[in-house]
């Protein structure tokens, strides 16, 4: 890890999820993150999920091509689909590995999740490796508390924890940063129940997502 006091670098900033329809929970928020930190891009990383896991609805394909309609002619984001290539169980760790090796030791890495993924973070496979690679950026989300589970991840999350964003352009990686980001109530379970009982869910997700899923038959 290097730090370099007075300078600023560029962060590049992921995006993990399953995106079982991608929505506007998730673009919103990111957008509001980049205005407050100044992020140029953000890479979004569709999830492949384990066959020992709950199965997405939408297979591999279909999610990757919903992400990819709603950030169309969105400049900010981008989409990284090499986890749905892997044929074993990916995990995060494993990715933001490979992509430091890519990316080298100097690059100011940053991993966004939700506040609900901050709370059960250490359930994530070698969760305290993960700010050896990266800096976590966390989105504020209605319905999650602020407190962590335990005394001991608490002490973890506030040893770690920096206030002011420019900080995060210091250290190639390990500080959690937690969002001022407006509050965005929409899930995909909901999108996805909502569907199935054919009620509307205009001003949910793109209205681009909502067309491929009507063509697609998805979530009935
Ligand atoms: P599901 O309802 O199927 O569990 P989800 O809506 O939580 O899905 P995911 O694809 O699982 O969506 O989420 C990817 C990431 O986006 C996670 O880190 C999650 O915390 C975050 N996220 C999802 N929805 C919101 C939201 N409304 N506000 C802030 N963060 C969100």
């Amino acid at each position: 890890m290097h730090t370099k006091p007075g300078s600023r670098h560029k962060l590049l900033a992921l995006f993990g999820g399953t995106f079982d329809p991608i929505h506007y929970g998730h673009l919103r928020p990111v957008e509001a993150l980049a205005q407050e930190i100044g992020l140029e891009r953000v890479t979004l990383l569709p999830n492949h999920v384990p066959p020992h896991r709950p199965q997405p609805e939408a297979n591999a394909q279909q999610r990757l091509a919903m992400v990819q309609i709603a950030i169309a002619e969105h400049p900010l984001f981008t989409v990284d689909d090499r986890e749905l290539h892997r044929i074993t169980p990916s995990y995060t760790i494993d990715t933001l590995e490979e992509l430091r090796q890519q990316h080298g030791a100097d690059t100011r890495l940053a991993f966004i999740i939700g506040q609900d993924s901050l709370l059960s973070l250490h359930k994530w496979h070698r969760w305290q490796d993960l700010l050896n690679y990266c800096h976590l950026l966390v989105l504020a989300r209605p319905g999650y508390q602020q407190q962590m589970e335990t005394v001991v991840l608490q002490h973890w999350l506030e040893q770690h924890q920096v206030r002011r964003p420019v900080e995060l352009h210091r250290q190639s990686a390990g500080y959690i940063y937690l969002a001022n980001t407006p509050l965005w109530e929409i899930s995909a379970t909901e999108i996805r129940q909502r569907h199935q009982q054919g009620i509307s869910c205009d001003d949910l997700l793109p209205r681009s997502v909502q067309r491929y899923i009507e063509l697609q038959g998805l979530y009935r």
